[in-house]
């Protein structure tokens, strides 16, 4: 055997032995899997309702929620059994076919978006459509060829307008349809036909329309960008404006809907649940699902079949197994009132306690924004809403970072009064020691 020869096997048996040695978790991760995010080094087993557990045993109350995901908290036994009755019937049999759990969700979720109130001459009283899909960023693809199939009835046109630091999904067009640079980077060249506009500005988007735009696509409340509501003044302002140039008027409701804001959707809070505002196409995902993937689209009935046999779809969307669980926290919505749990019970509780922290703690939080269960803490420029989530973590509580000033809240709908409470304490506890720099560690 050559020198070369004996070396490379020497190595090679080295590199292979190092590789299996057993390793801890972060030099697992380190080692096979993709690094695209920056993960925090909490090891976590498991949950139970608000409560989540590290591999140490250590409690941590959930107010991040998994991104706006775990809508039930954990190991909720409605949803337990729904997986668990249907994964035992059916969990897949594919598109081709009819289930019954698609079709009851479906119509459910429509029934939601008909509006209780008086008829405007633009809702027709019918409750439009839905399409089923597995996540946020292939929801809002669905809206994307909606608006172009939309455009091609018409006059050919295509473009769809966005707003500054809206938040998307991670495929090529949702990155693109995104009004963050930091998101594009890297990934040129931009699905083309996406341009965006300040937020809660009807003249800016006004201005944007030409004859080649086909949509306007807004979030109901941003959320990725740091937790802002629509005004009720925007809202109005573009459906106006929409219906006048003959443009659609998409929502992305994948973090702001399904009951976080208080209403199933945050337009019905934001102009009051009588109203009879309605956007043309709506996309949902996170709360949808409690926590088993799932996403969706809703429809106008005027557009709703522009959508035709063969034009789009999906192998697992709309799967029985997502529909039963979807249906689950419907239902446990409905029977434990939850939206109104959001609206006025620990929601509110929440808020004024926020506020209250605010005033307290005027240096450290310059605002606090957001709706029920969707809520944003503003940091003054001088502190880093990692450092506080950070130190949350260090004191038992999980909660999500937007951008570098904003800590987000985004617990289970059926989240506590005292839950509440135990946020507030932590919160306090841990604005301190941010004054003295705790945050840094
Ligand atoms: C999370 C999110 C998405 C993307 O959803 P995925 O399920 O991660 O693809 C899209 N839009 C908004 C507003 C979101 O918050």
């Amino acid at each position: 055997m050559s020198h070369f020869n004996q070396i490379t096997k020497i190595t090679k048996r080295l590199f292979t032995t190092t590789r299996f040695v057993a390793s801890s978790l972060p030099e697992q991760f380190q080692q096979y899997v993709v690094p695209t995010y920056g993960r925090y080094t909490l090891e976590l087993s498991h949950g139970k309702g608000n409560k989540i557990y590290d591999t140490s045993g250590k409690c941590y109350l959930d107010f991040g929620g998994g991104i706006a995901v775990n809508s039930l908290g954990h190991a909720h036994p409605a949803l337990l059994k729904a997986l668990e009755t249907q994964a035992s019937q059916l969990m897949h049999c594919s598109n081709l076919y009819l289930t019954t759990s698609q079709a009851t969700l479906a119509h459910r979720l429509a029934d939601l978006f008909e509006p209780s109130g008086t008829n405007d001459g633009h809702n027709d009283g019918t409750t439009g459509k839905v399409f089923f899909c597995n996540s946020g960023a292939e929801a809002n693809e669905g809206l994307f060829k909606l608006a172009k199939r939309y455009g091609s009835t018409n006059n050919g046109q295509h473009e769809i307008i966005t707003t500054i630091n809206s938040f998307h999904g991670r495929t090529l067009a949702g990155i693109a349809a995104t009004g963050q640079d930091k998101i594009k980077a890297g990934f040129g060249p931009s699905v083309p036909g996406f341009t965006h506009v300040p937020f809660n500005n009807v003249q800016a988007a006004a201005d944007a329309v030409t004859d080649q735009t086909a949509a306007i696509l807004i979030e109901g409340i941003q959320g990725e960008g740091g937790v802002t509501p629509a005004t009720a003044e925007y809202l109005l302002g573009l459906r106006q404006m929409c219906n006048d140039k003959k443009i659609l008027l998409m929502m992305d409701s994948v973090q702001c809907g399904h009951f976080r804001s208080g209403e199933f959707q945050s337009y019905q809070q934001i102009l009051g649940k009588n109203t009879s505002f309605r956007p043309d196409a709506v996309s949902m995902a996170k709360s949808i699902g409690g926590g088993f993937p799932m996403g969706a689209f809703w429809v106008d009935p005027r557009y709703s079949d522009l959508l035709s046999a063969g034009s789009h779809g999906t192998t697992y969307g709309g799967n029985p197994l997502g529909c039963a669980i979807a249906l689950a926290v419907l239902d446990v919505v409905a029977q434990e009132k939850l939206d109104e749990n959001v609206r006025s019970g620990a929601g509110l509780r929440l808020k004024q306690g926020l506020e209250r922290l605010k005033s307290q703690y005027s240096d450290h939080i310059a605002d606090v924004r957001g709706l029920g269960f969707m809520v944003g803490i503003v940091l003054n420029e001088k502190y880093v809403a990692g450092d506080l989530v950070q130190l949350l973590h260090q004191h038992g509580m999980l909660t999500v970072p937007a951008g570098e000033r904003v800590v987000r809240l985004l617990p289970a709908l059926n989240t506590t009064n005292s839950d509440v409470d135990e946020c507030l304490g932590i919160l306090e506890t841990c604005i301190e020691l941010l004054g003295v720099g705790g945050g840094t560690a």
